[in-house]
């Protein structure tokens, strides 16, 4: 496992910074995401894409929330840039764990982070619970100019569509590959 510490995975003693880059292409990428075949997944799902413990043993979970098949459809912007909004606002009403919620620039998922290692039940069941509060929703919260950097870039619609389509997936989100 000549390049196994770039994964940065659950090491024992974690090396947060490195004195000298790299010269050789590595055979694995640092980006868990850039090692994982997206030819091969199916969407949607919701996968780990990584598990890190911090240097005071506390550990993260970073989830891979994909909407929609990689290179074969996305989501349009405002309809990204909503979800992110609502989702990160309405998920910590139903958990504390909940540290980012953050779009893929690809626009075909979201990462979201969260403290601990939860069971994969109550990670699907929080994306449930709060993909269902966006359905409720009458407006986008913090979209304006005070609170955010493109508060006109918001489409509450879009984004109730998108949540809608995903929830209705909802038996298959744990199967990633086809
Ligand atoms: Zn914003």
């Amino acid at each position: 496992m000549k390049y196994g510490k770039l994964l940065c995975r659950d090491e024992t003693r974690p090396r947060p910074f490195r004195k000298k880059a790299r010269t050789m292409t590595p055979s694995r990428m640092n980006v868990e995401s850039f090692n994982l075949d997206h030819r091969l997944v199916s969407a949607p799902y919701v996968r780990v894409a990584d598990r890190k413990t911090l240097p005071q043993g506390d550990v993260i979970t970073k989830y891979d929330v994909r909407f929609t098949q990689p290179n074969a459809g996305h989501l349009e912007m405002k309809a990204v840039h909503s979800l992110e909004h609502l989702f990160a606002e309405y998920s910590r009403n139903h958990s504390a764990a909940v540290i980012d919620f953050s779009p893929m620039g690809c626009q075909t998922g979201f990462y979201l982070i969260l403290q601990g290692d939860p069971d994969s039940a109550e990670v699907l069941e929080l994306i449930e619970s709060s993909l269902t509060d966006i359905l409720n929703a009458t407006e986008v919260p913090a979209a304006n100019e005070v609170q955010c950097g493109w508060g006109q870039n918001h489409s509450l619609e879009a984004a109730q569509d998108a949540a809608r389509g995903f929830l209705a997936q909802r038996a298959v989100w744990e199967q990633v590959f086809a």
